[in-house]
């Protein structure tokens, strides 16, 4: 590009140290990202950045889009794109970044360790038949509900960086080519482990397991049964994640064993959305003809891929096979228990209430069942719900509503805490802004046509979630001919 590459990593901050490169090298390929012939910045994460402690302020624009294209290397990167495998809609398959390079590891002062990787950056040896790139819709969309995700407060990898390439990406029509820039606090996967166990190789499932306890988990390292330990964290934070999904009416939509953190971040940003009309059966992926991955059935997906991670884990938790599987029985035999406990008290949490009383549960599912069948906005209710004032709505006039708000009300004032407080804590778990998906539609669109305003604006209003918003259009479910019901995978 006749131009002399600066020296990012000392003008920017980077200091990599890239562990994984020093596992078996089964599990990772080393690979540059193709260069892409006029690379643009569309966005950059100032914020995140300075998080990371990197800053790039005193690039230029067109050093930025050199650097987040994977076109100049900073130095002390070594690039690589890692092996996994998955159960796809529950069928095995050998996988691995197809069109993913992590550009490395950056260790802060601090301690804290960020995986920066590229997604669009060209074919690696596990592309299959892919052209290992990804268009700017896509792109943007991870963006945009990743770090909605990150201001809803829930564990989410996150977005630094989003590039055009200037190469056309032939998908149903010619789109725009583009590169987003993932932090993660890992991409190990549960499918990364299935990956180690295809290999039939116990000694690299165990390799795979110490490094992820080292790197996510080190406070059970003392455990006496390290394996069991190492599981029982991992469905723990699966279950916090899922219940914080539910919180926030968060559908996944593809969670493939390769989709689901060792760490507890929400990752691989498809065709999720976030439902409006409460109902429990809701599905927005196009592919998902079975709902699978419906709304209300992502706890019962999350056991079934830990069981998949319980196989494979299987060789460490006894020498003795039959006590390992007893072990793994006992320990997901648990899942629906807990599961149901943390959902309960989420759900209460959204009803001001402090500690669970018998009765509970009920009012919980009183209401639900009020939402389903008035077709109530899932985030709208329980918003309304947090002001002080009764909600004078419509919708809430009927004679059933009144009544299970009278005993809602008997109930909140049973609460230890005053009902300021309790108010509080629904404020701080029922957010007013989500990115609705006919918005997120509507912004990406724009964006696509070279109008990026409507996107920045919405990205300045998601940072704040629980405020109430002044922009009504951000608040309101869509009309009928607004909505858009079916995402796509965006490959
Ligand atoms: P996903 O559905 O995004 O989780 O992707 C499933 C698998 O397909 C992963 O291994 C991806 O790396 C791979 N993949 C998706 N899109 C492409 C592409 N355009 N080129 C190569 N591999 C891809
Ligand atoms: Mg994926």
């Amino acid at each position: 590009m006749g131009r002399n590459m600066i020296d990012y990593t000392r003008h920017c901050g980077f200091n990599f140290d890239n562990s994984y490169l020093r596992l078996p090298s089964a599990l990772y390929s080393q690979c540059m990202p193709s260069s892409v012939c006029a690379p643009e910045l569309v966005i950059l994460n100032d914020e995140l950045a300075q998080s990371m402690a990197l800053n790039f302020s005193i690039l230029a624009q067109q050093d930025l889009a050199m650097l987040f294209s994977g076109n100049h290397c900073p130095q002390g990167a070594v690039p690589f794109s890692q092996a996994y495998a998955g159960h796809q809609f529950g069928h095995f398959t050998m996988l691995g970044d197809g069109r993913a390079h992590i550009l490395g590891e950056h260790l802060t002062k601090a301690g804290d360790r960020f995986d920066i990787q590229f997604k669009g950056s060209g074919v690696t040896p596990y592309s299959r038949r892919g052209d290992g790139r990804a268009t700017l819709g896509p792109m943007l969309r991870e963006y945009i509900i990743s770090e909605a995700m990150f201001a809803l407060g829930i564990p989410t990898t996150r977005s630094l960086a989003v590039v055009l390439t200037g190469e056309d990406v032939i998908r149903e029509a010619s789109l725009p080519g583009a590169i987003l820039t993932r932090v993660a606090s890992s991409h190990i996967r549960v499918g990364t482990f299935e990956y180690a166990a295809a290999k039939n190789d116990v000694a690299l499932v165990n390799t795979l397991m110490t490094y992820a306890l080292n790197r996510h988990f080190p406070n059970i390292k003392e455990s006496s049964n390290i394996a069991v330990a190492f599981f029982r964290t991992v469905m723990s934070s699966q279950i916090d994640l899922i219940v914080n999904w539910m919180r926030v009416g968060f559908i996944h939509g593809v969670m493939n064993t390769d989709n689901m953190s060792i760490s507890g971040e929400t990752i691989d940003y498809g065709p999720c959305a976030f439902m409006n009309v409460y109902n429990p059966n809701t599905v927005y992926s196009s592919i998902d003809h079975m709902g699978r991955y419906a709304y209300a059935n992502q706890a019962t997906i999350a056991q079934w891929n830990l069981a998949r991670l319980a196989e494979v884990l299987l060789p460490l938790f006894d020498k003795n096979i039959d006590n390992s599987i007893q072990f793994a029985q006992e320990i997901l035999a648990d899942f629906s228990e807990l599961f149901q406990q943390k959902w309960t008290q989420m759900m209460a949490s959204k009803l001001g209430l402090f500690k669970l009383e018998s009765g509970d549960a009920q009012l919980i599912s009183d209401l639900l069942d009020w939402m389903k069948k008035n077709n109530a906005d899932y985030t709208n209710t329980f918003r309304d719900l947090s002001q002080i004032e009764k909600p004078n709505k419509n919708q809430y006039h009927s004679k059933e509503f009144s009544k299970w708000f009278e005993r809602w009300q008997v109930r909140r004032h049973q609460n230890k805490q005053n009902l300021k407080l309790s108010t509080r804590l629904m404020v701080q778990n029922n957010p007013a802004i989500i990115p609705r998906n006919h918005i997120v539609e509507r912004v990406l669109n724009s964006a696509i046509q070279g109008d990026y305003i409507p996107l920045f604006d919405f990205l300045a209003v998601l940072k704040f979630p629980y405020k109430d918003c002044p922009q009504s259009m951000y608040l309101m479910p869509p009309v009928p001919d607004e909505d858009v019901r079916q995402t796509f995978c965006g490959t």
